[in-house]
């Protein structure tokens, strides 16, 4: 039975406990609305050592600007418990904004390079909305390991320099990207989307497959050309391209060129409708 609990001492005190009777704690930081992708970083988390697991489900308010998706973000407690418990999950974290904000911060935490980037630039508050509220958690479920998913790249190159930066004693995983059958990869946003745009939204994955089958046969080709290719695919599916960029796969910072020996990422950020969806595909 996973324990379910609300404020952060209770879940260092039950870290704590964990710690002392020998358990490796791992930590998967969510906002809810559980699908496949997220029940993967559980698996990802007892790979690599957590015989213990906290899943925090938390919507977090100061990742939002003011006009994106906060109280319509998508929310189902009692769904998300029955996928956690048959994962075996050890502790939800499910604080209220008050277990969490219990009075607005005058400390944040931010990351000044890698989220200036890609979201960064039509996200400008998200990234430290993201390192402030990771920096809590982890300060209340104290884990050893936390995971993280691929299909957040940039987030997770983020936290992996925060952690590395401000020496938190955690071991952080990058998990890969969760798909539906189709390809599209899985958000809880995809629920925001009609059927229509979801099919016209399989040009994001189906043009970045396409891209990386066309490095494999022709590494020598221009970066600039597989971005164009992208860019068309989705443009033509009806979708408002945001950026389609080339980057360094371990920094997430912007490359100029394919060099070979090298891992790439190349980052996708379109609208179908009003719903705005991220992918990427690693190259190399
Ligand atoms: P979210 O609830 O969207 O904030 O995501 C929580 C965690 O799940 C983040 O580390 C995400 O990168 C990860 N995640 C979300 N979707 C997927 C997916 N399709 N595959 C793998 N990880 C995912």
């Amino acid at each position: 039975m996973a324990q379910v609990i609300h404020s952060i001492p209770e879940l260092q005190q039950w870290s704590r406990a964990a710690h002392k009777a020998g358990k490796t704690v791992g930590l998967v930081p969510t906002m809810g609305f559980l699908h496949d992708g997220h029940l993967s970083l559980i698996d990802a988390a007892r790979a690599n050592g957590a015989d213990a697991v906290v899943i925090s489900i938390f919507v977090n308010p100061i990742q939002f600007g003011p006009n994106e998706d906060f109280a319509k973000y998508p929310r189902d407690f009692e769904r998300d418990r029955a996928l956690c418990e048959a994962r075996n999950v050890d502790v939800i974290f499910a604080p209220g904004v008050e277990d969490m904000y219990p009075e607005p911060l005058t400390c944040h935490v931010y990351e000044n390079t890698i989220s200036k980037n890609l979201c960064g630039k039509s996200r400008p508050i998200h990234f430290e909305g993201v390192t402030t509220v990771v920096s809590k958690l982890f300060n209340a479920a104290l884990p050893d390991v936390a995971v993280f998913g691929q299909k957040d790249a940039q987030q997770a190159a983020i936290i992996r320099r925060m952690v590395r930066d401000l020496n938190f004693p955690i071991k952080i995983i990058t998990a890969p990207i969760v798909r539906e059958a189709d390809g599209l990869a899985m958000s809880s946003r995809n629920k925001y989307l009609s059927e229509d745009e979801h099919r016209r939204a399989l040009a994001i994955s189906s043009s970045l497959f396409r891209a990386q089958k066309t490095f494999a046969a022709k590494p020598g080709i221009a970066a600039a050309k597989l971005i164009a290719d992208i860019r068309a695919e989705i443009t033509a599916a009806g979708g408002l391209v945001e950026y389609v960029e080339l980057t360094d796969s371990d920094t997430m910072l912007p490359a100029a060129t394919l060099e070979p020996g090298k891992s790439f990422t190349i980052a996708v950020a379109a609208k179908f409708g009003t719903t705005r969806l991220i992918d990427n595909i690693q190259l190399g």
